[in-house]
């Protein structure tokens, strides 16, 4: 375990506080004692919290008890540029100062430029446009009702795979995968059917004997993110464009985990090896979109599927905040000019080797893109190594019984890294065993 001898993170805080008399941010406490008042004051949708954690700098954080983290998470891939970026503080802090929300009656520049912003890095054809959001599942929402005005009652179909994780809001909810999700909230809206994962016989037979033409379309994770970082197999992208292209079918990829530069390029399906080449329709993104503040969108390819939702058909109240745009300028501008896109395929391809050559007879494979990894476990023992690995100094997530997912920010550092990989080589081989 790392200890942090400055003081905490408010009083740490409290000289940028305009006026530090406001309770604006609490202080004073335990990590005991805000994990009880936790209890009490939040809903029990996410079970207890591992830590209270009160400031972050770089890839670490600090818990309330002044004990220091290495964040190999990254919020759930969301912090590419770490905790506290000084140039997205900046961005954020000058535009709230600035102006800081109109209704949608209005725009602001941020807004469109960080719209312009993403339809240049999606390499989108002319006619292209962008819908903002505030987190995943909203995108994932627009893409459904994107998916839904393509042919109507016509094609009420919508393909998802198994494994997929699409979001929480109902919508999303029944694009995802997993019954333990879904089936407390059914009646969901219809027409979605679950794909064997990867499965090219099952994908064509879905578009065979004229039922294609019914497709409204096909929803993908190019990576599955929290399936355990299951990447699809080579060619299937592929097929998937071909078959919805000629069916008349939307090609939706959800890259809201996957995005923004987490595998090493802008988009995930940019790289030939995830993508195969292809152009989808249409691409949700969010997580790491804002480095750490709520912001997620739909990037719909060419101007038939971008004129889909006309006036009227789609709204929200924050989407499109100048703030939320500030931030995912900034966050864009810092990834381009600190070379951050190179750094995770290099550091990503070195980590994972790293972990392999550990040759540790409790890992039994160790895949991903860029700093998007996953470890495979030989036993179902991924919560006792995540806690292990928290005792220890270090963030990282158990996504399934075997798996340990890593999603550090972009600034980790290749020897901040090496103290993971030491620490996995002392993980005892039996570590579980007996749980
Ligand atoms: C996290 C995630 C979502 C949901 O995003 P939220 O911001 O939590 O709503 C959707 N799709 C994928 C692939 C994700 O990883």
């Amino acid at each position: 375990m790392s200890t942090d001898v400055t003081p905490s993170g408010a009083r740490h805080r409290a000289s940028a506080a305009p006026d530090a008399s406001l309770p604006v941010q609490a202080v004073d406490g335990s990590v005991a004692q805000w994990t009880e008042r936790y209890t009490h004051a939040l809903m029990d949708t996410f079970g207890a919290p591992q830590r209270v954690l009160v400031r972050g700098e770089g890839p670490y954080v600090w818990d309330a008890d002044g004990r220091r983290y290495l964040d190999l998470l990254g919020g759930i891939a969301v912090n590419s540029l770490g905790h506290a970026h000084p140039t997205l503080t900046a961005a954020i802090s000058a535009q709230l100062g600035t102006l800081g929300h109109v209704s949608n009656f209005f725009a602001s520049p941020t807004q469109i430029a960080f719209a312009e912003r993403l339809l240049s890095l999606a390499q989108a054809p002319e006619g292209s446009r962008v819908f903002l959001t505030n987190s995943g599942t909203e995108a994932n929402e627009a893409a459904f009702k994107l998916a839904r005005r393509n042919g109507g009652p016509d094609r009420p179909r919508v393909l998802a795979l198994e494994g997929a994780f699409h979001g929480r809001s109902m919508g999303a909810l029944a694009l995802t995968h997993k019954a333990a999700y879904r089936e407390p909230f059914e009646p969901l809206p219809g027409g979605v059917e679950f794909l064997p994962f990867g499965d090219a016989a099952a994908l064509e037979a879905a578009f065979a004997d004229g039922a294609g033409t019914q497709v409204a379309a096909l929803v993908v994770e190019p990576i599955q993110g929290e399936a355990g970082v299951r990447p699809l197999p080579p060619g299937y992208l592929a097929l998937a464009r071909r078959l919805t292209a000629e069916h008349g079918a939307l090609l939706i990829l959800d890259e809201v985990q996957t995005g923004m530069g987490r595998t090493g390029s802008w988009l995930a399906y940019q790289q030939p090896e995830i993508g195969g080449g292809i152009v989808p329709d249409a691409v949700t993104l969010a997580k790491g979109l804002g480095g750490g503040f709520p912001v997620g969108a739909l990037v719909a390819y060419g101007e038939r599927t971008a004129t889909l939702l006309g006036r009227g058909q789609h709204g929200t109240t924050f989407g499109g905040n100048p703030v939320a745009a500030a931030a995912g300028l900034a966050t864009i501008a810092v990834i381009e000019r600190d070379g951050l896109l190179d750094h995770v395929r290099t550091l990503g391809a070195t980590l994972r080797a790293r972990i392999s050559g550990l040759g540790h007879p409790l890992v039994t494979d160790v895949r991903g893109a860029g700093l998007l990894i996953a470890i495979e476990l030989a036993r179902p023992v991924a919560p006792q190594v995540a806690a292990a690995a928290l005792e220890a100094g270090f963030v990282v997530n158990p996504c399934t019984p075997t798996t340990i997912r890593l999603a550090p920010p972009f600034v980790l550092t290749e020897e901040q890294a090496g103290t993971f990989v030491d620490f996995l080589a002392a993980v005892p081989a039996d570590l579980g065993a007996d749980a």
